[in-house]
C-alpha cells in the first residue's frame, strides 16, 4: 500500500512536472492546449492547475484581456505561471551595447535597461555595468532577488564549455580569457549560465518573434560576425561541446582571406557586415560602417547594393547546404545586415532555391527576425524558461504539493 502511494505521489510530480514545463514554454496556454501539449486528460489537467492557482503558484487571466482585442464567442480561460512561482534575469553583451531585463516566467517582461559600450571595453567594466543593472532591474520591477532562479548572459563569442572562458575573439577583445560565467556569478550573487548570443536570438524568435510556432527553425544572425542557432523538435541544439550552428565557418573559397578561426574563406570572410564594409571601405578609400553600407544601399548605391546580394547569395548557398542536412521549416534571418530586407533575402533565396535539393527548400520560409536589437537579451529569458532541467523553479517542483 505504502510503496503504491510512493507511486502514485511519484507519478502526480511527473505530471504537475510536464503542466509546469508546457506553461514555462508557452507563456500562457488554455487548459485545453495544455492537455494537447501534456497528452495528459483534461480532468488531470484541472486538477494540477487548481493547485497550483491554490498554492499561489499559477493564476488565471483572461484572453480577451489580454490582447485587446474581442474574441467571437466566449475567450478560452488562460492560465499562466505568477511572479511568485519564480523570475529570469537575462543579460546580453553585444559588440558595444549591454541589456539586461528582468521577467516572470509568464515571458513578461517586468523591467529593462540598456547602455552603449565602448567596443574595447574590458570585461571587469562590462561586468560592473551588468552587476549594477541587475539591481536596477529588480528594484524597478519590485522583484526578489531570491525568486531568480536563473540567470543567462549572451555573449558574442565562442566559449569553452570544459573551462567556460572566452575564446580568442576579435569581436569582444577585452574579454579574452575570462571566466564570464564565474566571474558574473560573483558579482550577482546568482549562479550565471553562459550562452552563445545567435543560440539566444534563435530561442527568442521562436518564443516571441517570427519563428513563434514552429519547431524546426535555423536562426542565422548577420552582423560583425555571423552565428546561428538550430531549433530542432521545438528545442535549442548546443552540440556536445556547445558550438552547434557556427555557420559562419562553413567554408565556401579555399582559397580566400584568413577568418579569425584560423581557417581561409569562411562565410563569415565574404558575407559578414564588417566584411562587406571592408570591401566598400576599400572602393571608396574612405571609412565606412555597417550602418554606412545600409545607408548607402538604400540611397541607390550599386556598389553597396552589388555588395549586400553577394553576401546574400554566399549566405544562400550555406543555407542551403544547412537545409539539406537540418529540414528546417524556416530560417530567420537576423543581425545588423538583416535591416537591408530584401536587398538581402531575395538573393538569399535564389541561392538557396538554386543549390538546395527541393525537398529540403521548396516550401522552406525565409524571412527577417522581428526583435531587432532585444532579441538575444529576451533570447536569454526564453532559455531560462525553455530548460527547465537547467534552471529548477524550486517551488515548482516540490514534490507531493500536488
Ligand atoms: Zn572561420
Amino acid at each position: 500500500m505504502e510503496r503504491r502511494s510512493g507511486a502514485l505521489a511519484s507519478l502526480r510530480a511527473a505530471n504537475r512536472k510536464l503542466v509546469v514545463d508546457a506553461l514555462r514554454a508557452r507563456g500562457m496556454a488554455s487548459r485545453a492546449e495544455l492537455a494537447r501539449a501534456t497528452g495528459l486528460s483534461r480532468s488531470t489537467i484541472s486538477t494540477i492547475v487548481g493547485d497550483l492557482i491554490e498554492a499561489g503558484l499559477a493564476v488565471e487571466r483572461d484572453a480577451a484581456d489580454l490582447d485587446g482585442e474581442s474574441h467571437a464567442g466566449r475567450p478560452p480561460v488562460m492560465v499562466s505561471l505568477d511572479t511568485s512561482a519564480g523570475l529570469a534575469l537575462g543579460v546580453d553583451f553585444g559588440h558595444r551595447h549591454l541589456r539586461v531585463a528582468v521577467s516572470d516566467l509568464a515571458h513578461t517582461v517586468l523591467a529593462e535597461k540598456w547602455s552603449e559600450l565602448d567596443v574595447d571595453h574590458s570585461a571587469t567594466e562590462g561586468l560592473d555595468l551588468a552587476a549594477e543593472f541587475v539591481e536596477q532591474v529588480l528594484a524597478e520591477a519590485g522583484a526578489d532577488r531570491n525568486r531568480v532562479i536563473g540567470v543567462v548572459m549572451g555573449l558574442p563569442a565562442p566559449i569553452d564549455r570544459a573551462t567556460g572562458t572566452v575564446q580568442d575573439s576579435s569581436i569582444l577583445p577585452g574579454w579574452v580569457g575570462v571566466d564570464a560565467a564565474a566571474e558574473a556569478s560573483a558579482r550577482l550573487g546568482l549562479p550565471v549560465e553562459v550562452e552563445n548570443d545567435a543560440n539566444l536570438g534563435a530561442l527568442a524568435e521562436l518564443v516571441w518573434g517570427a519563428a513563434k510556432g514552429r519547431s524546426d527553425v535555423f536562426y542565422i544572425k548577420v552582423s560583425t560576425g555571423i552565428g546561428g542557432g538550430i531549433i530542432a523538435g521545438g528545442r535549442l541544439q548546443h552540440g556536445v561541446g556547445g558550438t552547434a550552428g557556427e555557420i559562419g565557418h562553413t567554408r565556401l573559397l579555399p582559397d580566400g582571406p584568413v577568418c579569425r578561426c584560423g581557417n581561409r574563406g569562411c562565410l563569415e570572410t565574404i558575407a559578414s557586415s564588417r566584411a562587406i564594409a571592408n570591401l566598400l571601405s576599400e572602393s571608396r578609400r574612405e571609412e565606412v560602417s555597417a550602418r554606412d553600407v545600409l545607408d548607402l544601399a538604400k540611397a541607390g548605391d550599386s556598389a553597396a547594393q552589388r555588395l549586400i546580394a553577394d553576401s546574400g547569395q554566399a549566405l544562400g548557398l550555406a543555407i542551403a547546404n544547412l537545409c539539406n542536412l537540418l529540414n528546417p521549416e524556416a530560417v530567420i534571418v537576423g543581425g545588423d545586415l538583416s535591416g537591408a530586407g530584401d536587398l538581402l533575402l531575395a538573393p538569399m533565396r535564389e541561392a538557396v532555391l538554386r543549390n538546395g535539393i527541393p525537398s529540403a527548400v521548396k516550401d522552406l520560409a525565409i524571412a527577417t527576425g522581428v526583435l531587432g536589437e532585444r532579441a538575444e537579451m529576451l533570447g536569454a529569458l526564453a532559455l531560462v524558461m525553455h530548460e527547465a532541467e537547467r534552471f529548477q523553479a524550486p517551488a515548482l517542483i516540490a514534490e507531493g504539493a500536488a
